[in-house]
């Protein structure tokens, strides 16, 4: 049965064909149901009404009532302009109009009382508004004060005159008829529970709020509902491939117990032996282990990885480790390999430029199993990597992979899944581990090892280069070495390669006493590989890099990482950059370069940075900044479209949906009690709808 609100928003009085296609175009409305959940992202104050005497510069918008006392066209050419002289007793501005003349000739008279609405902008002494908003009091006595909802639009629907007044009464019109349509789609002890209005009054709120606190009870009760319903598809998914998805049982430890014993070169800190039960004892469960872990840069996340795929390699199966890039790749890779090669296990890398002859050597021992833990790129996911037995596959996402491509890996196995467990390289926020992460388990590492002493870190202008470099060199005089990074943010941006090589001049022209490694994205690897080496030995003591060294690399006596263009990374970046550093028993230091011309933006990512170590803190700020999307990447963008829910704001309506979805999940998972029927009803029309839902099931 197609609903009321599948009808084509072409066959709503005031549309048809031509601007159908245009709403259709522009703002992806294609039926009734999508109007109506095009809500407006700002409501302007129509309560207030001001005096001409108390318009001030910094307004927004003003609205007034008072008389136009002259109107008359002025200048010539392209500066013709219809001036209206507006008055209210207090004092007087001006309207004026470009465009549209004749229109508001015809429309607009001397000596009428009207209510005049729009955006002030001083002239010497006097107020001008542009094409102001305006109407006969009698309106507003009609009407009286209200909020004016302003909806997304785009310059060609303006062009074409469709516009906010337009839009407003499109909804109008539509409302009037879905009104008698809206179910309530939560059950009554929700409603009660959480305080929340039924559905019929929020969707008439949020396009005509009555007052500002009914809007409130309408973007709260509709931002729940659409939380709600998110997390519950989520953890549905969850409860789905828990019952169905059996897992291979790893519960033989006695291979850990010899690695501890024998290998292991530090104690664990307690938050990693907890991580480590975690997800030992999802292996050992019988049921497919899907756990995101978590942990600030440091925190040791590799030695949980290895002692992971430790386990699976005892059980007899094989492991594989997926990372975004391959630089990541190799450098997982040779931290993996000093444990494997201690334990006399076999672990291969493959990658895009892996060779032909390499790659067949890595599918044969794949196939027969003798190869027991491979670590690689995207190359993983080819139809000729085939496993004898994939017990574990660790995906290192570094917010880069998309759902779709998770699940690509763990159909690698015929008989069971694998085991995966997804690791970020920082922390995400609450929100969005919730959000992206809903359907999965997860563990965090809330805890650095012990000795560490946090990175002091300073914000300074370029102008400072002299005392920076000054800095270096009495840190390179007492034995450290430094890192100098810079933007390189698309390998194949020529000026950004050209500012590295500038840098690394000027560098060695300051330091002429050292010898200085560079490192970027197109050298060749053995070039790489040999620059890095001769860092590593402390041959040289100044490592000018792009972004290539933001992961992995690990050298404890590099104590001072330098960022140029500071102001050109995000966050989460100027993080994980600062995580190279502040990995031996030294005080290590982040130096932070930027011009002297900051936006606003870019100065509270300094600030931040200067005030906290604390990468859970980073993020949320990072979320706050940026807005989901963003912060994420457009792959994963998906599940972060929502309507009018904001990650970076209700957390708290979040958490609060979540645990709602939950608690209905273990008492009445099918939905079968008289109670949970409007659930159960909206879930399935919201099946019907398309959405980007498909990309995750
Ligand atoms: P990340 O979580 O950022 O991937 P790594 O796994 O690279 O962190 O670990 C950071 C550094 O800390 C490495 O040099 C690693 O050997 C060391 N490390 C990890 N766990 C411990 C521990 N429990 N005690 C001391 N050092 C540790
Ligand atoms: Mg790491």
């Amino acid at each position: 049965m197609a609903s009321f609100f599948d009808t084509s928003i072409e066959f709503l009085k005031g549309v048809g064909p031509l601007r159908a296609s245009l709403l259709q175009k522009e703002l992806k409305i294609f039926t009734f149901g999508d109007l109506l959940q095009h809500y407006p992202f700002r409501y302007e104050d129509r309560t207030k009404l001001y005096t001409v005497k108390e318009v001030m510069e910094e307004m927004p918008y003003v609205q007034l009532v008072g008389k136009i006392t002259s109107l008359g066209i002025e200048g010539g050419g392209f500066k013709k302009r219809l001036v209206g002289r507006f008055s209210d007793g207090t004092g007087t501005l001006e309207l004026v109009w470009f465009q549209a003349i004749p229109w508001v000739l015809q429309k607009i008279k001397p000596g009428i009382e009207y209510v005049v609405f729009g955006k002030p902008t001083r002239y010497g002494k006097t107020f001008s508004i542009a094409h102001p908003e305006i109407a006969p009091i009698s309106v507003r006595n009609e009407k009286g004060g209200y909020l004016q909802p302003v909806y997304p639009l785009s310059e060609k629907l303006r062009a074409r005159h469709v516009d906010n007044k337009v839009i407003s009464k499109l909804q109008e019109e539509l409302l009037r008829l879905a009104h008698q349509h809206l179910r309530e789609t939560l059950p009554d002890y929700l409603l009660k529970k959480f305080n929340l209005i039924g559905k019929q009054e929020a969707v008439i709120n949020i396009h005509f709020p009555v007052d500002s606190g009914k809007l409130a009870a309408a973007q709260g009760r509709l931002k729940f509902e659409e939380l709600f319903y998110l997390q519950l598809r989520l953890l549905k998914m969850k409860l789905v491939r828990y019952e169905k998805f059996k897992g291979q049982v790893f519960s033989d430890t006695s291979i850990l117990t010899e690695f501890y014993k024998h290998h292991l070169p530090f104690a664990l800190t307690d938050a990693q032996k907890k991580v480590i039960r975690e997800i030992y004892h999802d292996m050992k469960s019988g049921h497919q282990m899907s756990r995101l872990l978590q942990g600030d840069v440091g925190s040791g996340k590799t030695i949980v990885a290895f002692i992971c795929k430790l386990l699976v390699v005892g059980g007899d199966a094989q492991t594989a480790l997926m990372a975004p890039t391959e630089i990541l790749a190799q450098q997982h890779y040779h931290s993996l390999k000093k444990y494997a090669d201690a334990m006399g296990i076999s672990i291969g890398l493959l990658t895009g430029s892996t060779k032909k002859a390499q790659r067949k050597i890595l599918h044969e021992g794949l196939q027969d199993g003798t190869l027991k833990i491979l670590i690689g790129t995207h190359a993983l996911l080819e139809e000729e990597v085939k496993f004898h037995q994939l017990g574990l596959a660790i995906i290192d996402e570094q917010h880069r992979f998309g759902v779709a491509q998770r699940s690509k890996l763990w159909q690698k196995n015929s008989s069971t899944y694998p085991h995966v467990l997804v690791m970020t390289a920082t922390p995400i926020p609450r929100t969005l581990a919730m959000t992206l992460y809903g359907d999965l388990e997860v563990s965090v590492i809330d805890e650095l090892p012990k000795g560490r002493k946090p990175i002091k870190t300073t914000h300074q202008y370029d102008s400072h280069r002299l005392q920076v470099n000054a800095f270096l060199k009495s840190q390179i005089g007492i034995g450290r070495q430094v890192y100098m990074v810079y933007p390189l943010i698309d390998e194949s941006e020529k000026l950004d390669l050209k500012h590295l090589m500038d840098g690394y001049e000027s560098i060695s022209r300051a330091f002429p006493e050292y010898a200085i490694s560079i490192l970027h994205g197109q050298m060749k690897s053995e070039a790489k590989d040999f620059e890095m080496a001769r860092f590593v030995r402390g041959e040289t003591k100044i490592m000018v890099a792009t972004t290539v060294i933001e992961v992995g690399v690990d050298v404890p006596n590099a104590s001072v990482m330098v960022i140029e263009s500071a102001e050109r990374f995000g966050l989460s970046q100027l993080h994980q950059l600062r995580g190279r550093v502040g990995r031996g028993a030294e005080q290590s230091y982040c130096i932070l370069l930027t011009g002297f011309k900051l936006s606003a933006e870019a100065r509270s990512r300094m600030e931040i940075m200067v005030r906290t170590n604390n990468g859970f803190e980073i993020a949320d700020t990072d979320l706050k900044l940026r807005g989901p999307g963003d912060l994420m990447g457009t792959q994963q963008s998906g599940l972060l479209d929502l309507l009018i829910a904001d990650l970076a704001k209700d957390g708290k309506i979040l958490t609060q949906a979540r645990e709602a979805a939950i608690e209905i999940l273990q008492h009445d998972a099918e939905l079968k009690t008289a109670q949970h029927l409007p659930i159960k009803n909206h879930l399935s029309s919201l099946r019907k709808s398309v959405t980007n839902w498909s990309r995750i099931s």
